[in-house]
């Protein structure tokens, strides 16, 4: 495909009415959207304009996701007000984007905050400062605003035609399958109780925290089926629960799943509230976006300059003393240079590795190795709730049994105010089949109508009436959403050379440690903060 063909196909426009292929009539309208791809590709084939004008701006942040909002964060904490946070998109957020209609706020991608764990003190530190913890951040049990944990109830499944509580299959399940669920729950209890010679567990959240050791790294080289099957766990319903677990957190089947990455899911959340069970989450109607709007609220509260959108970073060169960046700002349609003594990255590492002029040896390698899964997310404006089959009512989180997609979530769950009846879901789908290149082909090349009948399709399967209480349906594109932690990622070379980057440049995004998760991102973000602060005393 040529570039003139893949930018058309980005710029879908609004979508006709017409109808499903059995005669109903299809939502009046429906938007194709994503990241602004035609600016990104810019650092593939457009140079950018000659600066015309050079700033000198002592830390630079470039990517406004969590992992740069929360580098923000904490070097305002840390009295660093003298930074300039750059992000390529109309807004911030990154992959927590959100956005809104008449009836609701919604997700366009992350959507849930587990507790935070022990190791987690820093996101109860940042929930302190958003007013969603109150009370000590040290306590074994912390106390978390009522409205911001989900409401019951939280999830369901839709399996053999009956909705049922909990994502555990039990409707059709025999015995042996409930033996093999009590006994896969006792090997991740064990592997939460466990501690290393220094105290660390095995698997912790930030995963920089977790004790790899030989059985880690042993783990790690097999996939979470084939680790499942060695195991003696052959239960189809375990293997499904498992496979869900894969895809929902990284975007990636048990197949192709890190046994590690596969159990650090169970394993490594052991968050407690003294107010909910474990197993309770915190979320908003507009998902994680909800953080990011508090989030740029208590910066702009606490003297930071605005972050500049539509900032696109095209090139990037480094000494030992300090960078220099050259900035292409959309809005304008010319480039500034940017000379910083120090550099805070918090977008993708491929795009480091592209706009890098003098990175350290075999970074550009190591970042190509990584493959990023693309996820499709759409949000649907219905007149009412959804019909419900079985005794299971609507819960927050919604999940077919039979299906590539992961479900949806409900925005308005959490709402205090909503216009009566009317609702917004959010439906998920991370494309795992074909390579990731394919899959992002696929992701280019399919219209807003085939998206739709799809997806109608496989809701009107538990949801008969949907398709008539449908007013719109719009679908975000995310082309590089998230790396996949295939077997063997613990040992990327990648995430060591991030690791190991030295002045002027720390890297602050989710990459650093192979998980795409909230925790991640921001745990990236505070301690690259950490790291500048030190190094200007
Ligand atoms: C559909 C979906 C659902 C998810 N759901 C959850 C969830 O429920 N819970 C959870 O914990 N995690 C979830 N995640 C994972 C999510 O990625 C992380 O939680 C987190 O938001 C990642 O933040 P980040 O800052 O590391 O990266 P990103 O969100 O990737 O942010 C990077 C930022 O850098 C910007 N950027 C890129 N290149 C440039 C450039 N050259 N110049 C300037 N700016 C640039 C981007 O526009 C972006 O804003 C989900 C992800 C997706 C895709």
């Amino acid at each position: 495909m040529d570039r003139r063909t893949f930018l058309a196909a980005l710029a879908a426009p609004l979508a006709a009415s017409c109808e499903f292929a059995d005669g109903r009539p299809r939502p009046a309208t429906g938007r194709l959207l994503g990241p602004d791809m035609a600016l990104g590709h810019r650092l593939l084939v457009d140079p950018a304009p000659a600066p015309t004008e050079t700033l000198r701006v002592p830390v630079v942040i470039i990517g406004g996701g969590i992992g740069g909002l929360s580098a923000a964060w904490q070097l305002a904490r840390d009295d660093v007000s003298d930074f300039r946070l750059f992000e390529m998109e109309a807004e911030s957020g990154g992959n927590a984007r959100s956005g809104e209609n008449e009836v609701s706020a919604f997700p366009w991608g992350a959507h849930y905050l587990p507790l935070p764990t022990r190791e987690g003190r820093s996101i109860r530190e940042l929930l302190s400062d958003l007013g969603v913890l109150s009370g000590s951040i040290d306590a074994e049990m912390p106390v978390y605003e009522e409205r911001h944990l989900v409401h019951v109830p939280q999830e369901r499944l839709y399996i053999s035609g009956l909705w049922q509580e909990g994502l555990l299959p039990r409707i059709g399940v025999a015995q042996r399958d409930f033996e093999q669920y009590r006994r896969f729950e006792d090997m991740v209890q064990r592997y939460k109780a466990a501690r290393d010679r220094t105290g660390r567990k095995p698997f912790a959240l930030p995963i920089r925290m977790s004790g790899i050791d030989a059985a880690a790294h042993a783990l790690d080289a097999t996939s979470m089926r084939d680790w499942l099957l060695a195991q003696g766990f052959d239960s189809p319903f375990l293997h499904w629960y498992a496979d869900y677990a894969c895809r929902d957190d990284y975007g990636t089947r048990a197949a192709d799943t890190s046994a590690w990455a596969g159990l650090h899911y169970y394993a490594c959340r052991d968050g407690q509230a003294a107010n909910a069970d474990s197993h309770s989450v915190l979320t908003w109607p507009e998902g994680n976006g909800w953080i990011v709007k508090r989030l740029s609220e208590w910066l702009q509260a606490h003297g930071a300059a605005p972050v500049q959108t539509r900032a696109l970073c095209t090139r990037l060169s480094t000494t030992r003393t300090g960078a220099e960046l050259d900035i292409f700002l959309a809005a304008e349609q010319r480039s500034i240079r940017v000379r910083a003594e120090q550099v805070l990255w918090a977008a993708p590492a491929f795009v480091l590795a592209r706009v890098w002029e003098n990175p350290p040896p075999g970074l550009r390698e190591a970042a190509a190795r990584v493959d990023y899964v693309p996820w499709l997310v759409a949000n649907l404006t219905l007149d009412a709730r959804p019909d419900d089959l079985g005794p299971a009512g609507l819960a927050w989180d919604n999940v077919l049994y039979e299906s590539n997609a992961l479900g949806y979530v409900v925005a308005t769950h959490q709402a205090i105010r909503v216009k009566p009846g009317a609702t917004v879901i959010t439906w998920y789908r991370p494309l795992t089949d074909g390579s990731p290149r394919e899959a992002r082909m696929r992701l280019a090349n399919t219209d807003w109508k085939t998206w739709v009948d799809e997806i109608v399709a496989e809701l009107a399967r538990p949801h008969p009436a949907l398709p008539g209480l449908l007013k719109r349906i719009d679908i975000w594109r995310w082309a590089h959403a998230m790396p996949r932690p295939v077997p063997g990622f613990l040992r990327r070379p990648l995430s060591a050379l991030l690791a190991g980057l030295d002045r002027p440049l720390a890297f602050a995004h989710s990459d650093l440690g192979g998980l795409s998760l909230f925790e991640e991102a921001h745990d990236a973000g505070v301690r690259a903060a950490q790291r500048v602060r030190r190094m200007r005393r």
